[in-house]
């Protein structure tokens, strides 16, 4: 489940200045579909929307047939996942920041996350510029094990949808290609949407949408796209 529609969604931050103009596509229960395009194109506007920060002026989202505007923020964040472009990290241990993903789970549940996340080893350690307490230092997290920190916590939460916003943009290409192969994990058999600047980085997904100053320039498969390009 957590098949997404967009119907002719139109959106404006400022009535002046379109940002969206008619943007229609399905994501499939249990499909991947990437969205990629220049920066400035509305990709993010369209993950902001999804997570209902902000409501469309016209069009319709839908999440399993259900419009969007009949549910609440509240309870959307508990069918959707997230994986930004740079995590945020809390005042707390790296468990504390996995566990964020789903407050009731057990210790053990937060292990296995960690570990089939590969930062199972730290877990108990605070992030760095966290030292709370007196001769305790915080460990120096890079960018790649940030985002281990979010997979962690999606894996935890395990939400019907996910989003990838940029996910691997800030990183460099190895561990890029890393977190890509985790990232592949954790999106499988799971309702995904991907914003991505890049075709290269979203060869595998089941569809890519090319979305130029607000509007859909091509769609297809990897394959068809690098052919018609
Ligand atoms: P992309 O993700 O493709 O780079 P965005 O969806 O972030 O594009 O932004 C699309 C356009 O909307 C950009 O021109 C951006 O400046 C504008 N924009 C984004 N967020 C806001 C906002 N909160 N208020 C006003 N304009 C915004
Ligand atoms: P909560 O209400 O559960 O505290 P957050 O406000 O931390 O949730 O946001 C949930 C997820 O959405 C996080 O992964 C966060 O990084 C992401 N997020 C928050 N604000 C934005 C935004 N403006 N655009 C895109 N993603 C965001």
């Amino acid at each position: 489940n957590g098949a997404i529609s967009f119907k002719d969604v139109h959106f404006a931050y400022d009535s002046a200045r379109p940002i969206l103009k008619g943007i229609s596509f399905e994501v499939p229960a249990g499909k991947t579909v990437a969205v990629v395009g220049p920066s400035g194109a509305g990709k993010s506007t369209l993950s902001r929307l999804l997570y209902r920060f902000y409501d469309v002026q016209s069009g319709t989202i839908t999440i399993d047939g259900q419009d969007l505007r009949m549910v609440t923020q509240k309870s959307l964040r508990k069918v959707i996942g997230m994986v930004p472009q740079d995590t945020v990290l809390f005042n707390d241990t790296i468990a504390y920041n996995i566990r964020y993903g789903r407050p009731g789970a057990s210790e053990n549940e937060v292990t296995t996350a960690a570990e089939i996340a590969q930062i199972g080893d730290f877990i108990r350690n605070l992030p760095e510029g966290f030292d709370t307490k007196v001769g305790e230092r915080g460990l120096k997290l890079s960018g790649g094990e940030k985002q281990r920190v979010a997979i962690a916590r999606t894996i935890l939460k395990a939400p019907p949808v996910l989003i990838l916003d940029e996910a691997t943009s800030a990183l460099d290409t190895t561990t890029e290609r890393e977190i890509q192969a985790a990232l592949d994990v954790v999106s499988k058999n799971r309702t995904t949407l991907v914003i991505a600047h890049r075709l290269s980085t979203v060869i595998g997904a089941d569809e890519i949408i090319v979305l130029k100053s607000g509007e859909i320039a091509e769609r297809g498969t990897h394959a068809a796209l690098l052919e018609q390009n």
